[in-house]
């Protein structure tokens, strides 16, 4: 089979390997849809995960499974599932707690272990849901959508009435759909791009450019502030939006040696909430039913499908002009 691997910090290839043979708990599927992730160029980078070269990446994959291993009883060829791909280790903490997302020893398919980018992968039955007829490329939206319903439990956004998203890319956009489907009635979203902003508000969210008078009028009057860039300059703003009692959730992957300031008098005066959130906690579920209650439209999220030839240019950097969420197609 074809897959694509990152042989080494910054080196991507596209190799031509064995198909693997699913073992005991493993079933053996057929990739149909995979999403690019910020996180893949981390892992690329040598930034985050534990860089386990070689590795296939890929960790937002939906597809149809063809074969089952021999203990696997839950699931048989011909399914059709999503992938929830973290490989949390069931013994430390936070695992204890049920927090899979912070396990100490957190590794994941497409990050420590060979994941999406390829015409097939082993995943252990465990890690993976029933999509019943949903199109691949909206099922393997569930990942992403996943980690910003993580998110917003984080940043509580079912106490919002308004919301403020810097970022309308990918994630942004999916953060402003994961927030309507929470309740959240006015959301707003913030770009330099104006194309960007144009294509959120065809969703019916609010476009604000970055830096623009409507911007400044929402100086402490939004519930729930997030931070959807990762630019510490960004990220450094969000605060300055919250309205006294809201919370700012910082989901955009800063360096991780950036700083910015905090003044805890204000922290303490407007009782204001700062949150984080990291990846998803068997939110795959919860997603699915998301991405339906949604309707299809959020396929329009996806403005590339391609090939993995396609795929190995843009991880190696050369990501197309004015695109969103760009996937790894079986049949582009
Ligand atoms: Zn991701
Ligand atoms: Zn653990």
């Amino acid at each position: 089979m074809r897959a694509i691997v990152f042989e080494d910090r910054n080196v991507v290839a596209i190799q031509d390997r064995p198909t693997p043979t699913p073992r005991a708990d493993e079933v053996l599927i057929e990739v149909h849809a995979s999403g690019i992730c910020g996180t893949d160029l981390e892992v690329l980078h040598g930034n985050y995960g534990t860089s386990a070269y070689p590795v296939v990446p890929g960790h937002e994959y939906a597809g149809l499974i063809v074969e089952v291993g021999t203990n696997v009883t839950d699931f048989k060829a011909g399914d059709r599932v999503a992938v929830d791909p973290n490989l949390e280790c069931g013994q430390c903490s936070a695992c204890k707690r049920g927090w899979a997302h912070l396990c100490e020893n957190l590794g994941a398919y497409g990050v420590t272990v060979d994941g999406g980018f390829a015409e097939y992968s082993a995943v252990n039955a465990s890690h993976v849901r029933p999509i019943g007829d949903m199109p691949y490329d909206i099922a393997a939206l569930a990942e992403p959508l996943g980690c910003v319903m993580n998110g917003l439990g984080a940043g509580q956004a079912e106490r919002a009435n308004n919301a403020l998203i810097f970022g309308a890319g990918p994630i942004g956009l999916l953060m402003a759909i994961g927030m309507r489907l929470a309740g959240v009635k006015d959301i707003s979203v913030v770009d330099i791009d104006e194309s960007r902003l144009a294509f959120a508000e065809s969703f019916g969210f609010t476009g604000i450019a970055a830096q623009s008078t409507p911007l400044k009028t929402l100086r402490r009057e939004v519930d729930l502030v997030a931070d959807a860039t990762g630019v510490p300059a960004v990220a450094a703003n969000v605060i300055d939006y919250v309205a006294n009692g809201g919370v700012g959730l910082f989901f955009g992957v800063c360096p991780q040696d950036a700083k910015i300031e905090i003044a805890p008098f204000e922290l303490f005066r407007r009782q204001i909430t700062l949150a984080g959130s990291h990846s998803l906690n068997h939110n795959i579920p919860q997603a699915l039913e998301g991405l339906i209650a949604f309707g299809d439209d959020i396929a329009r999220v996806v403005s590339h499908r391609m090939p993995l030839e396609g795929i190995a240019q843009v991880l190696d950097g050369n990501t197309p002009k004015g695109s969103l969420k760009i996937q790894f197609s079986r049949s582009p």
